[in-house]
């Protein structure tokens, strides 16, 4: 009996020790989680659509990604620096007066861009709600004919990309731009050996070095997230130290939980 009551009051001690563990241990979090609050923000604003409030997680084939999706408008970490940055040119450009060229459209971008341009044709290799059907590497369209061109998370589709950015910049008349992100995944381009049907396709894991093959182009404007107002979540926070895995077997792995995106801005004189 002696023993046994013993053993209850050590094991109501430990209980007791426990409890004021735990107790300290969320006391330190929670004055953790305030003193960090002002750096690791929760709360954003779209500029797409204007929502303020938290973002959602996007669940990708590749991995997860936090606070990546504007839950009114589903713009992702891309379309919100891409937005951004678009915001940027309008002042620097009047966009009445240009000429639009959108390849593989953005639905949440169409209406925006064809009421902002003087005049605004969207092409697809393959999908039919567009204006034009083109295969990038061979536009079927006579030179200088547009002064933008925008093609978002496209060029890291095509084997080719070389011919694909020759055509671009053989269509856009002097002094025109062409938009041309990529998601840029890994610390140094990776050419894979086939494409990859869990990255969508992808024939390859662009790197920051990928915007220097950007020769067709007399120059070369890489504003990334560190450009704009993290308010509106421009970062790609995502665990890319998992890499290679089985979804996504040729990237290489790199570390940091916070990734920049992209966006080059290509000018022809
Ligand atoms: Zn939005």
């Amino acid at each position: 009996m002696h023993d046994v009551s013993l053993m209850h009051r050590a094991a109501r001690a430990f209980d007791v020790a426990e409890g004021e563990a735990l107790r300290i241990a969320s006391t330190i979090e929670c004055r953790l989680s305030l003193r960090l609050s002002p750096l690791v923000r929760t709360e954003f604003c779209c500029p797409v659509c204007g929502f303020r409030g938290r973002f959602a997680n996007a669940w990708a084939m590749t991995g997860r990604r936090r606070h990546a999706y504007c839950p009114r408008c589903r713009a992702a970490e891309r379309h919100r620096l891409q937005a951004v940055v678009m915001d940027a040119l309008s002042v620097q450009h009047v966009f009445r007066s240009l000429r639009m060229l959108h390849i593989a459209p953005e639905s949440m971008f169409r209406k925006q861009f064809q009421n902002e341009f003087g005049s605004y044709v969207t092409a697809d290799l393959e999908r039919d709600d567009v204006d034009l059907q083109l295969d990038l590497t061979d536009l079927d369209v006579a030179d200088d004919s547009f002064d933008v061109v925008y093609a978002s998370h496209v060029l890291e589709h095509i084997p080719d990309d070389t011919a694909a950015r020759s055509e671009i910049a053989r269509v856009l008349r002097p002094g025109g731009f062409a938009v041309l992100p990529v998601p840029v995944v890994c610390d140094a381009t990776v050419e894979y050996p086939r494409p990859v049907a869990t990255e969508a396709w992808h024939v390859r894991a662009p790197g920051p070095d990928y915007f220097d093959r950007f020769t067709e182009f007399d120059r070369v404007d890489v504003y990334s997230s560190d450009d704009v107002a993290a308010s509106c979540q421009p970062f790609v926070y995502e665990d890319r130290s998992r890499f290679p895995s089985r979804n996504a077997p040729f990237r290489t792995p790199s570390f940091g939980l916070r990734h920049l995106d992209f966006v080059p801005v290509c000018y022809v004189e």
